[in-house]
């Protein structure tokens, strides 16, 4: 059932919080109730906060750790996306915890990408360039990050939730025995200095915030597009740390034979688009979808989907929009017969304007869109299409 406190008997002696089996459980006060402590302490001379010495060295080893870095993803020097947006995130981190932010770039011949990085607003860009990185392996990736963990210490690391960012994030977290809370959509720092890191639970229905306030460094991965893009300011400068780390190639059993570029293949990315005209289970079947491709193609947008309309085989997996997709922010994002499930809105919500089309005027999609159209997508779509026609013409 749901955790509750027995207001009457609860007189807030804290037993509970060390005799708590998982350690789950920490004292909350409201400012009043801090008020009456201090006072209590202030009569009865209790000199602050006594504690006890495993706690006092856990927090100064904690303090130990400083800065807040992002780990630069790039293939051939063509750097993810995502990076970008987590400086834009970690630079907020940073300033709130007055460290500097870092660009962590781990390849070879990746020099240049510390301009890039210090332009998206990196104070300071850690490099490790040399042959054994000039394609992403986890064993070697991994190896150096740990080394460079160890040396500087960092207290946040960020990185995308992509599959590299996936593979490493997770293999960093495991050798240096810390937390990792993936695909997080909203991070922030407490009044302890720790990482805020927020993501949806239980299949979306709440919205948790996961801490890490007993080891360091605090590790998250974040989806492309969830955070906005920092703006560019090209002829920025900061700091190059060039690190040097002995791997040599002989020593690492995987070996990329060949890379194979699905670039122009099978279908496109719908998280990179500015318009996208989505579809759900009110368009009834697959073939209704070319109804989307014509207004789609009128606007210069691409066709996503919900998860019905996936699971029912009327779209592709790589058009579905939401938590167990893909996450967008296009300029317009037209919703199709499309209720509003939270797990379709985490992954649309933050997109610049939405419009909806649903015959049913209490569909929670209208909560989240800029218009709402109540009535039949078969009449709205191809009403839609037919007025930016003749807009164009
Ligand atoms: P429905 O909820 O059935 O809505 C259809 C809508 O169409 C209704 O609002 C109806 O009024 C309207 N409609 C019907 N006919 C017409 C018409 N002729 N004209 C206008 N309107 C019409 N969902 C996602 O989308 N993406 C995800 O990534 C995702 N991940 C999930 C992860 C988990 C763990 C779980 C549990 C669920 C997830 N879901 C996801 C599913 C989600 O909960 C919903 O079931 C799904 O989004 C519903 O899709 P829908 O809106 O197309 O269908």
């Amino acid at each position: 059932g749901e955790p509750s406190i027995h207001a009457e008997k609860c007189i807030g002696c804290a037993k509970c919080v060390k005799v708590c089996a998982a350690g789950a459980l920490e004292m909350f006060y409201t400012p009043e109730e801090l008020e009456l402590l201090k006072q209590w302490e202030a009569q009865h001379g209790a000199a602050g906060e006594e504690l006890d010495p495993a706690e006092k060295k856990l927090r100064e080893m904690l303090a130990t750790y400083r800065g807040v870095w992002v780990f630069i993803e790039q293939f051939e020097g063509e750097v993810a996306k995502v990076s970008w947006e987590l400086l834009g995130a970690g630079a907020d981190l940073a300033r709130q915890l007055q460290v500097p932010l870092s660009a962590v770039i781990i390849g070879h011949g990746v020099a240049a990408l510390c301009e890039e990085s210090f332009s998206y607003g990196a104070d300071q860009a850690i490099v490790l360039d040399a042959p054994v990185f000039g394609n992403y392996r986890t064993k070697p990736f991994c190896d150096a990050l740990c080394h460079l963990i160890d040396k500087h210490r960092p207290e946040v690391i960020l990185m995308g939730a992509t599959g590299q960012g996936r593979d490493l994030a997770g293999a960093v977290a495991t050798v240096v025995k810390t937390g990792l809370t993936a695909d997080c959509t909203g991070l922030g720092i407490d009044d302890k200095r720790n990482l805020m890191q927020t993501r949806p639970a239980f299949g979306g229905n709440i919205m948790a915030t996961i801490m890490c306030d007993r080891f360091r460094p605090q590790m998250a991965t974040v989806r492309p597009h969830v955070m906005a893009m920092p703006e560019r300011l090209p002829g920025r400068t900061g700091v190059v740390v060039n690190e040097e780390y002995d791997l040599r190639e002989e020593d690492v059993l995987a070996k990329v034979i060949e890379s194979i570029s699905d670039k122009g293949g099978k279908d496109i990315d719908i998280a990179g688009a500015e318009i996208i005209v989505s579809g759900g289970r009110g368009l009834m079947g697959k073939e209704n979808f070319a109804m989307l491709h014509e207004l789609a193609a009128e606007l210069g947008g691409v066709v996503g989907a919900s998860r019905s309309a996936v699971d029912a085989g009327w779209m592709p997996h790589s058009r579905q929009v939401g938590q167990t997709g893909k996450t967008v922010r296009p300029k317009i994002y037209i919703a199709c017969g499309i209720s509003g499930a939270i797990q379709h809105l985490v992954g649309m919500q933050d997109s610049d304007v939405v419009i909806a089309i649903n015959r049913d005027p209490e569909a929670p999609i209208f909560q989240v869109a800029t218009y709402g159209i109540v009535g039949d997508v078969f009449e709205i779509v191809p009403a839609l299409t037919k007025r930016v026609r003749t807009m164009k013409e």
